[in-house]
C-alpha cells in the first residue's frame, strides 16, 4: 500500500497538484453523457478542500495527440465539477506558463483550479522531465487519484511524482488498489474468476495470472472458440485465433497441474448473422454448425456458471460472455451479471473490471451497489490483474519513506 492523503497531516494553505481521471464521454454538442468519473473524483477533491488546501487538478480528455483542440478543452468538465462540488472551479486555459502561474497565485485556501487538457502537450505522453518539473513547481504536494491512467508512465502520472514530495495516492486510487489487491493477494475461497471478451490475445496476461490464483476459472465470450478448437472441435464461423491454439493448450495444462477447475462453455448460442434479425439456436459446444457463429453462452452453461458463482466467496469478473451490444445476444452476459449480484447479496466479495463489462452492467440497469467494487480503470485494472507494476502507483511514496 502507498501513502495516502490521509497520512499528510496539516495541509492548510498548501498547494496540492492532483491528477484525476476525468476522461468522460461527450456527445457532438459537447455535453457529458456519463459523469461517473467526475463523481468518482469528488471524495479526494472534497477531502483536500475541507483541509484548507489549494487544489490544482490535472486531467486529460480524449486523444488530442499533443495539440490544442477546442473540442477537447476541459470546459464542460469544469462546469460539471463546479456543479457537483457546489463551488466554482477556476478553469484555466493552459497547463503551464506565466499566465497559469499568476492565476494559481490568486487561488484561496479550499478553492479548486482545473488545468487545461494535459494531453494538449506532447510532453505529457512523452513523460518529458522538463514538463513534469514545470508542473511540479506549481505545487507543494502531489496526489495521484487517476487509477484509470496509472498504467501509463506520463508526466502527470509518473514524472511529477518523481519531482515532488510528498507524492501520495488519493482516495479513489486507494480504494481501487485495496479492492483489486485484496482479492488477488488474500482471497476468501472459493475464488472464482469469470473472464470473457472477444479475444484470447488481449486476455493472455490476465488468464495466465489468474490461473495461479483462482479455484475456478470460467471462460466466456469470443475466446471460448479458440479453446474449443484447441480441444479438437470445429467452431464454424465463430471468432477463433488459430495462432493462439498453443496458448490455449498451455493454459488448459496449467489449470490441470494446479488443480484449477476450468469451465469452458458446454453449450452455446449460435447465429447466422451478427444482428438482431439473425436466426439463432442453442447447440452443444461440440456441435457448432459450419455456417454459424458462436455468439453467447448457452442455457446449460448459464446454469453451471450461476451454481459456481453462488458457491464462491470471492468473484472477479472481466469481460462480457457474449456480444451483449446486440440484445438478442446479451442474455448470457445478463445472467452472469445477475448471478454475480446474487452471490454478492449472499456475502461474496465481487470485483468487476473492464470497460465493456461496466458498460454491460449499465445497459442492464443493474445498480453498481449490487457489487462490492467496480473498477473505474479499464486498461489499468487489467494490467493490475496481470500482476504488472503500474508506473503511476510505483512512483508514489511508501508509508515509511514519506516526508523524505
Ligand atoms: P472488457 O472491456 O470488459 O475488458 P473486452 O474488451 O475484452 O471486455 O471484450 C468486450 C467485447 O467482447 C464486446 O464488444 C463483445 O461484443 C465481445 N464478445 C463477447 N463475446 C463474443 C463472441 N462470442 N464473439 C465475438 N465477440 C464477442
Ligand atoms: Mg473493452
Amino acid at each position: 500500500m502507498k501513502k495516502t492523503i490521509k497520512d499528510l497531516g496539516d495541509i492548510q494553505g498548501k498547494r496540492v497538484l492532483v491528477r484525476e481521471d476525468l476522461n468522460v464521454p461527450l456527445n457532438d454538442s459537447q455535453e457529458i453523457t456519463d459523469d461517473t468519473r467526475i463523481r468518482a473524483a469528488l471524495p479526494t477533491i472534497n477531502f483536500l478542500r475541507e483541509k484548507g488546501a489549494k487544489v490544482i487538478v490535472m486531467a486529460h480528455l480524449g486523444r488530442p495527440k499533443g495539440q490544442f483542440k477546442d473540442e477537447l478543452r476541459l470546459n464542460p468538465v469544469a462546469e460539471r465539477l463546479s456543479k457537483l462540488l457546489d463551488s466554482q472551479v477556476i478553469k484555466l486555459d493552459d497547463c503551464v506558463g506565466d499566465e497559469v502561474k499568476s492565476r494559481l497565485e490568486e487561488l484561496k485556501d479550499g478553492e479548486v483550479a482545473l488545468l487545461e487538457n494535459i494531453r494538449f502537450y506532447k510532453q505529457e505522453t512523452d513523460n518529458d522531465a522538463d514538463f513534469a518539473k514545470q508542473l511540479s513547481e506549481m505545487a507543494d504536494i502531489y496526489v495521484n487519484d487517476a487509477f484509470g491512467a496509472a498504467h501509463r508512465a506520463h508526466a502527470s502520472t509518473e514524472g511529477v511524482a518523481k519531482q515532488l514530495s510528498p507524492a501520495v495516492s488519493g482516495l479513489l486510487m486507494e480504494k481501487e488498489l485495496k479492492a483489486l489487491g485484496g482479492i488477488l493477494e488474500d482471497p476468501q475461497r472459493p475464488f472464482v474468476a469469470v473472464v470473457g471478451g472477444s479475444k484470447v490475445s488481449t486476455k493472455i496476461g490476465v488468464l495466465e495470472s489468474l490461473v495461479n490464483k483462482v479455484d475456478t476459472l470460467v471462460l466466456g465470450g469470443g475466446m471460448t472458440y479458440t479453446f474449443l478448437k484447441a480441444q479438437g472441435y470445429e467452431v464454424g464461423k465463430s471468432i477463433c485465433e488459430t495462432d493462439k491454439l498453443d496458448v490455449a493448450k498451455d493454459l488448459m495444462k496449467k489449470a490441470e497441474e494446479k488443480n484449477v477447475q476450468l469451465l469452458i462453455s458446454e453449450d452455446v448460442l449460435v447465429a447466422d448473422d451478427f444482428s438482431q434479425e439473425a436466426n439463432t439456436k442453442v447447440v452443444s459446444a461440440k456441435e457448432i454448425p459450419a455456417d454459424m457463429e458462436g455468439i453467447d453462452i448457452g442455457l446449460k452453461t448459464r446454469e453451471t456458471i450461476k451454481n459456481t458463482l453462488m458457491n464462491a466467496k470471492t468473484i472477479l469478473w472481466n469481460g462480457p460472455v457474449g456480444v451483449f451490444e446486440i440484445n438478442k445476444f446479451a442474455e448470457g452476459t445478463k445472467a452472469v451479471a445477475e448471478a454475480v449480484a446474487a452471490a454478492t447479496e449472499q456475502g461474496a466479495s465481487s470485483v468487476l473490471g473492464g470497460g465493456d463489462t461496466v458498460a454491460a452492467i449499465e445497459k442492464f440497469g443493474i445498480s453498481p451497489e449490487a457489487y462490492t467494487h467496480i473498477s473505474t480503470g479499464g486498461g489499468a485494472s487489467l494490467e493490475f490483474i496481470e500482476g504488472k507494476v503500474l508506473p503511476g502507483v510505483a512512483a508514489l511514496d511508501e508509508p515509511e519513506t514519506a516526508n523524505k
